[in-house]
């Protein structure tokens, strides 16, 4: 009989956070003495040397181009110590949507308990101030292909890789949140079949639903623009017994099957409850009383979704899940009553070592509203030298190579927690819009659309997804915004957001050059409905997986195939006006 406590999980967080100094140089002695032996350290002189200077004196920073030339060999099936002491027995896909093609990283054994680790902490936190009853979760968690290397290894995406593991299912029992759904809905082949009975199963399950949850609040947000479709079809699958013929995988059919019998009496609760909803605000709570929040990551490329799926919560609080990456887990919400925009993340100082780059904006430049400064960069800090209200990039070196990776995020020190500190996260450091001397990032254009987009609040129309271009087969060249939008608008109101859009990019480089023509009318483009579904679509073909998936922000010449899908669906084009050219 395993036993777990709550109070013993925050203890130990409490115990590894009060010298997180002295945490941080065990961890990187032990990840240098696990991967003694690995070819990419033998190469760079450190001599069994285990101390952060000697590190940092011998071993590179690098970005996952320097890495690609040892990744190939493993996932070849060389099995000689390249990136780590012992064989990698699994790859990792990460989510790759900004280069168009997932990345492949190693991942093992180490990387599956900190995943447990950072899951418990939080729920730890998280139970003590919404506490849970025995019961289960709605989760809206998908695997992703798995796929066999050349070299006989298998690679997935890295929460797939969580998700088979028999570690995971006792973490979810431990702290109450096993998932409605049978595992050969998890498992599906199919998204749209797994997501149907999802949906399916958190209803026949709906009065033991403690809370609901996504690894990313974008799926939260796709489920129920979905159930909005759907509801009335789910409804008879309940009232009936019998599972919608659009559920074709036979391994799905005889899981779900087993747990579907006539049940009209939930059927009619749930379609009273729905057609008494106004535009199925407060959806969650109406369906499933008993759950306490709403779950998943909501800062970064989730921020744009929020508005949306608060409007579905309702009253239940929302609260916003931890901070990773397929390199390797970072930090806890260990604050989980603060909202969603102000969450920070603490670091746990034993599943990584951690280095930040400090990044300065030079003076003068920095404005309001506005992520795209050129950082000054300065040489990395450890853990516990950074400083309250500065930013950095943060460097990974995790169990699963003891490469220092840069991940290419920036985050903000918000507070310490004991001597840990809380990153609240910023952006993802690279440009996404630049043409000349302009320069945007994800941030950027999110506040953009963000600034657009309250042109169409009157109007009770939504932007359903976005994302950007830029076009240089014009001369000059130009931004161009796609948005798909809820429903129809009118041309006046397009054009007023077109031109909104323009002149919510306030960044020095482009408004100087959007003013002396450098820059042509940015361009705004709305797609048929249903184009992002199709993107998504195209993603899960590649071996993407819904719960890692992150719309692509910016799509480059590279991405033809999803610029094709963008491009093919457009339904009508506005030029800015807002520079009077
Ligand atoms: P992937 O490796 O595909 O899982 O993507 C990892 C990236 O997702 C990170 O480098 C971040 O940019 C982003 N990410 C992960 N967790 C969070 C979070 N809690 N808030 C904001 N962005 C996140």
């Amino acid at each position: 009989m395993r036993v777990f406590s709550l109070e013993s999980v925050i203890e130990e967080f409490e115990t590894l956070t009060k010298d997180a100094g002295r945490v941080q140089r065990e961890t990187l002695r032990k990840i240098l003495e696990q991967n003694g032996d690995a070819e990419y350290l033998q190469n760079l002189g450190l001599g069994g040397r285990t101390d952060p200077e000697s590190f940092k004196a011998c071993v590179p920073l690098v970005t996952h181009k320097d890495l690609e030339p040892y990744i190939k060999r493993i996932i070849d099936g060389e099995t000689s110590p390249i990136l780590t002491g012992k064989p990698i027995t699994s790859i990792s896909l990460s989510s790759g949507t900004t280069q168009g093609k997932p990345k492949f990283l190693p991942f093992n054994e180490e990387l599956l308990q900190n995943t447990m680790q950072i899951y418990r902490t939080s729920f730890a936190f998280r139970n003590r101030e919404y506490p849970i009853g025995n019961g289960k979760a709605l989760q809206f968690i998908y695997s992703s292909k798995q796929v066999i290397t050349n070299g006989g290894l298998t690679a997935a995406t890295a929460t797939t890789n969580v998700y088979r593991s028999e570690q995971f299912k006792c973490t979810m029992e431990d702290i109450h949140s096993r998932c409605c759904s049978p595992d050969e809905v998890i498992f599906s082949p199919d998204f749209h079949q797994s997501l149907y009975c999802h949906l399916l199963c958190g209803l026949i399950y709906s009065a033991e639903v403690q809370f609901i949850s996504s690894a990313f609040a974008h799926s939260i947000v796709h489920a129920f623009r979905m159930f909005e479709l759907v509801w009335e079809d789910l409804c008879s699958d309940i009232r009936h017994g019998v599972l919608s013929s659009r559920i074709t995988v036979p391994s799905i059919r005889a899981a779900v099957c087993k747990l579907l019998s006539p049940n009209p009496m939930l059927a009619d609760s749930i379609y009273k409850k729905c057609t008494g909803l106004s535009n199925w605000y407060g959806v969650i709570p109406e369906l499933w009383p008993n759950a306490k929040y709403v779950s998943g990551i909501m800062t970064g490329s989730m921020e744009p979704y929020l508005k949306k799926l608060r409007h579905y919560a309702g009253s239940l609080p929302l609260m916003s899940a931890d901070y990773g990456s397929s390199e390797g887990w970072i930090a806890a919400n260990v604050n989980p009553g603060l909202p969603p925009e102000l969450t920070t993340f603490a670091v746990l100082p034993n599943i990584g070592y951690f280095e930040f780059i400090p990044l300065e904006k030079p003076e003068g430049q920095v404005l309001e509203n506005c992520a795209s400064i050129h950082y000054i960069e300065s040489e990395p800090v450890g853990l516990t030298e950074v400083e309250v209200g500065k930013e950095y990039e943060i460097v990974v070196t995790s169990f699963a190579g003891l490469y220092r990776y840069r991940l290419g995020d920036v985050v903000k020190i918000a507070r310490f927690h004991n001597s840990t500190p809380e990153l609240q996260f910023i952006c993802r450091r690279s440009l996404l819009l630049s043409i000349n001397i302009d320069k945007n990032t994800e941030k950027d254009l999110q506040l953009a659309v963000e600034e657009a987009t309250k042109l169409l609040a009157a109007e009770k129309l939504e932007v359903v997804d976005f994302t950007s271009h830029v076009d240089v087969s014009t001369d000059p060249g130009h931004y161009v915004i796609f948005w798909e939008l809820s429903s129809s608008a009118s041309e006046e109101v397009l054009s007023s957001c077109c031109n909104c859009l323009d002149l919510a990019f306030v960044d020095a480089g482009y408004v100087s050059s959007r003013k002396i023509r450098s820059i042509g009318p940015l361009e705004l483009r709305v797609l048929r409905k249903g184009t992002f579904q199709k993107i998504l679509d195209h993603y899960l073909v590649l071996g993407a997986a819904v719960s890692q998936f992150k719309t692509p922000r910016f799509v480059g010449p590279s991405n033809s195939k999803v610029l094709q899908i963008l491009c093919r669906n457009v339904v009508e084009s506005y030029f800015s006006t807002a520079y009077g050219c």
